[in-house]
């Protein structure tokens, strides 16, 4: 099961496009491109915080 990226509305595993708005659905690959994307954007938020944390443990010396 998928779920519609414009609607919402829930629909069967390879819908081309969405039976509710008509909208088209992203592919496997897109889906896999977004995920990976997902994932770097997670590692990214995750290294500004570590680098936040570290700035915080030790603050600049004037
Ligand atoms: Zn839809």
């Amino acid at each position: 099961m998928g779920f519609c990226i414009n609607c919402g509305q829930q629909h069967a595993d390879g819908t081309r496009f969405c039976r509710f708005c008509g909208n088209q659905q992203p592919g496997e690959p897109l889906l896999q491109r977004l995920r990976i994307e997902a994932q770097q954007i997670h590692g990214i938020r995750l290294q500004m915080q570590a680098q936040q944390a570290n700035q915080y443990q030790q603050p600049p010396r004037w």
